[in-house]
């Protein structure tokens, strides 16, 4: 079970954007691998507190957790929407706290002695437009992605400014005294080498591009505009570089029959007037196929029938909503001479009279019950 983010930060739900950074920075001081050195439970604090500070300091991913948790944050290819960052996210992260001087490159000394940083290659965005039924139960798509790959043939020699280190070293000082502090080479970006040879058709990194199909798992009960992550698959990064992510941004189809109401989906059924006084059954759509469904005989028009766990998957993985089904009853317009005679014979009929009964709630009562 994964720690809440609240808790890891050590804050109430309700705290205020001042308050999660103030936090933030107290744990990352108290934990920070320089004062900590050789600690592994304080890394693993350090690591925790910079991820819950990753997720509650971005408005729309703290809105997602506060929804869904951690499971908002997880499937999509193994990824993940976020978590798992490393030690340059989370350095990264601090130009933003602690004001200046620690972007980029990050601290100098963690990890025994600096050592060179890997650059990312950038991120890709795409969309995926998604059908009901597949986001009813999950899906698996392919889709073909034009990344920015290495150029075969291409040769690196080691950067001459930085010896290949990658980074250049300054000493400053800092809110937590005085410091080494290590800034990206500029000239090979950080990665330690330069570009020595490419073939012609590579750009100036070294890197082509070239068409991959990449396999995306969507999680059941996406909703549209959120975002996932496949590490990796985005743009490599020329040299001993990582590649970027891809990130997929989630779109939804309209169904021409189903309505999605969060993991519930409302169906709309027409029955003519004979059908509802002698009772029938009915096919209706439902994701993944048809279902049948029996009508009494003397069914009520706003009647609504509960289909249980035939909606969608939750995103957090308990359970399935509902198809909610409204019985309609269609009214002729125009009727025949002998149809009219048997409706003008009913006038007055006690059958006819309308009795609600308790079990015949009211269209506002039916509509309080369903989101109790
Ligand atoms: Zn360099």
């Amino acid at each position: 079970m994964k720690e809440d983010y609240y808790e890891v930060l050590g804050i109430s739900k309700n705290a205020t954007a001042a308050e999660i950074k103030k936090a933030y920075r107290k744990k990352a001081l108290q934990y920070h691998p320089d004062k900590n050195p050789g600690d592994s439970a304080a890394e693993e604090k350090f690591k925790k507190s910079a991820e819950a500070y990753e997720v509650l300091s971005d408005a729309d991913k703290k809105a997602r957790y506060d929804q869904f948790g951690h499971a908002a944050f997880e499937g999509g290819g193994g990824g993940g929407f976020g978590g798992g960052m490393n030690m340059d996210d989370i350095f990264s992260q601090f130009g933003d706290i602690f004001g200046g001087g620690f972007g980029g490159g990050g601290f100098g000394g963690f990890g025994g002695g600096g050592g060179q940083r890997r650059v990312k290659g950038s991120n890709l965005r795409i969309r995926v437009s998604l059908t009901l039924e597949e986001i009813a139960n999950g899906v698996e798509k392919k889709v073909k992605v034009k990344r920015k790959v290495q150029a075969e043939g291409v040769t690196y020699k080691t950067c001459t400014t930085c010896n290949g280190r990658g980074q250049v070293t300054k000493i400053q000082n800092t809110i937590l005294g005085r410091m080494q502090t290590a800034a990206v080479c500029s000239t090979c970006g950080g990665s330690g080498q330069i570009l020595d040879g490419k073939p012609g058709d590579a750009d100036a990194q070294g890197l082509k591009v070239a068409e991959e199909t990449v396999s995306i798992n969507i999680p059941a009960g996406v909703e549209e505009g959120m975002q996932l992550k496949v590490p990796n698959k985005g743009n490599d990064a020329p040299g001993n570089g990582v590649p970027g992510d891809l990130l997929v941004a989630i779109e939804t189809q309209e169904h021409s029959t189903l309505k999605r109401e969060g993991d519930n989906l409302h169906y709309d059924l027409y029955v003519s007037i004979s059908e509802a006084v002698l009772g029938t059954s009915k096919e209706i759509d439902a994701v993944g196929g048809k279902v049948r469904i029996k009508l009494e005989a003397g069914i009520q028009s706003g009647k609504i029938l509960r289909l249980r766990g035939k909606g969608i998957t939750s995103l957090n993985g308990y359970g399935a909503g509902d198809i909610l089904v409204h019985v309609n009853v269609w009214t002729p317009k125009e009727l025949n001479k002998e149809q009219r005679e048997f409706f003008e014979k009913m006038q007055g009929n006690d059958n006819f009279e309308p009795k609600p009964e308790k079990s015949d709630k009211s269209f506002f009562e039916k509509v309080k019950d369903m989101f109790s």
